[in-house]
């Protein structure tokens, strides 16, 4: 059982978080809890971090955002104890939860459980801290912002867990994120495949790393709301295992986006590599990519996006390299984001990406760039229009709640 923020926000919250752990344990079963800190912690926990020094060392961050969740195991241990339930907190490092040295925004490599095993199998309720692990380092890491659904999983995968029940604010997936479309629905179930479509295009309900560890060790995933737990929730399962399937499932979006352009490159081959060799190097991950057509077949201009937190690194990169690339000049742009609709049904329905085209074109929204893959359509736009057109999407492919 995962409990997000907004589930651990404050005393009377981790109380009702311990009766549900009751429930479960009344029901007979062994139970591993992971919690987020408390709603608000990390933000403030991070921005105390950047304010002391933007250019701070990525190690000593983690050991400050990872106290957040420090707080909520114990509390939590101490809540259940109050009610008569035996449990232990298990910080990361005591799992132990090993990552890699990527700090800030680690990667689970190992999990452990022997010593949680077994006290599990005592009838001990685990209580781990979501969100944090050991580095091989041997330095406390942290998972990436909404990393504790990542520990949630990774410790149901190596505990060989029936289920993982990941407790939020919201009753399950949404066709899309129900806070800015009212009439989104509610999915009774969700491929892997599209979860984590949904997830890397920016609904944050999931992490992404969660839906890939949950896909690739088959663990069967709910989502569910801590205030309503019997609301039905989603199940994330096997494409097979879905009757209907619309062309679209869901749609998403993401502001966190920025817009480099290059004009007047020169049009010879090498040039690719000799723009996005640097930005690798730099650390710095290119999402879409248009190259124009060039009209005299020795200049052109390239677009393309990156994330808006790696817009100052990323131009500084291609700045450097601006000898060996020649381009004329640099625009860039972060006023920008990203709409996607996904859906396995695409695959097999023609004629899915026209209608997304025609409707935002029907709203007057401007398409910057567009990128698909096999069951995905994004495109990149003004960040003023994103709700107007989350929603007329919405509409459009037939989405909205009756
Ligand atoms: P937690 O703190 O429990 O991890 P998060 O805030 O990280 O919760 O994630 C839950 C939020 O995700 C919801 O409140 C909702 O606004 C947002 N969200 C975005 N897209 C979706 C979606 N497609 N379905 C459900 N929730 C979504
Ligand atoms: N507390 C961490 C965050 O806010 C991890 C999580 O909530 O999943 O990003
Ligand atoms: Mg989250």
């Amino acid at each position: 059982m995962k409990f997000g923020g907004t589930s651990v926000a404050d005393l009377e919250r981790i109380r009702h978080v311990a009766q549900l752990v009751k429930g479960e344990v009344d029901r007979g079963n062994e139970v591993a809890v992971v919690v987020s800190a408390m709603a608000g912690e990390t933000n403030k926990l991070v921005a105390w971090t950047r304010e002391l020094s933007p250019l701070h060392d990525a190690r000593e961050y983690d050991v400050v955002v990872a106290a957040g969740e420090q707080i909520t195991a114990g509390l939590t241990a101490v809540a259940l104890s109050a009610i008569g339930i035996s449990a232990r907190s298990w910080l990361g490092w005591q799992v132990p939860i090993r990552t890699s040295a990527m700090h800030g925004s680690a990667r689970i490599e190992a999990i452990e459980p022997t010593l949680m095993s077994e006290r599990l199998s005592q009838g001990q309720v685990a209580v781990v801290a979501g969100f944090q692990g050991i580095a091989s380092d041997n330095r406390v890491s942290t998972l990436g912002r909404g990393g504790s659904d990542t520990s949630a999983v990774a410790v149901a995968a190596a505990l060989k867990a029936d289920r993982c029940d990941i407790y939020t604010d919201v009753d399950g997936v949404y066709t899309t994120d129900p806070r800015i479309v009212a009439k989104a629905r509610r999915l009774e179930k969700i491929s892997y495949e599209e979860m984590l479509e949904m997830a890397s295009l920016g609904a944050k309900v999931l992490q992404t790393r969660s839906v890939e560890i949950a896909m690739v060790h088959r663990v069967p995933v709910r989502v569910l709301s801590t205030f309503d737990p019997d609301a039905g929730g989603t199940l994330l399962c096997d494409e097979e295992d879905i009757v209907e399937k619309k062309p679209v499932t869901g749609i998403a979006y993401s502001r966190d986006e920025a817009k480099i352009t290059l004009r007047r490159i020169p049009d010879r081959p090498g040039i690719a590599a000799s723009i996005f060799g640097p930005l690798a190097d730099a650390g710095v991950n290119v999402d879409m990519i248009v190259q124009n057509v060039s009209e005299d077949g020795r200049k052109t201009d390239l677009t393309f996006t990156v994330s808006r937190g790696d817009l100052a690194r990323a131009i500084d990169a291609i700045e450097k390299a601006a000898p060996a690339i020649g381009y004329r000049d640099l625009t860039s742009d972060s006023n920008v984001a990203k709409v996607s609709m996904i859906g396995i049904g695409m695959r097999t329905h023609a004629g899915v990406a026209q209608t997304m085209f025609r409707t935002l074109s029907e709203k007057g929204i401007n398409i910057q760039v567009i990128s698909t893959s096999e069951i995905k359509v994004s495109v990149l736009i003004a960040e003023e229009y994103v709700e107007l057109a989350v929603r007329a999407l919405h509409s459009a492919y037939e989405l909205d709640v009756a």
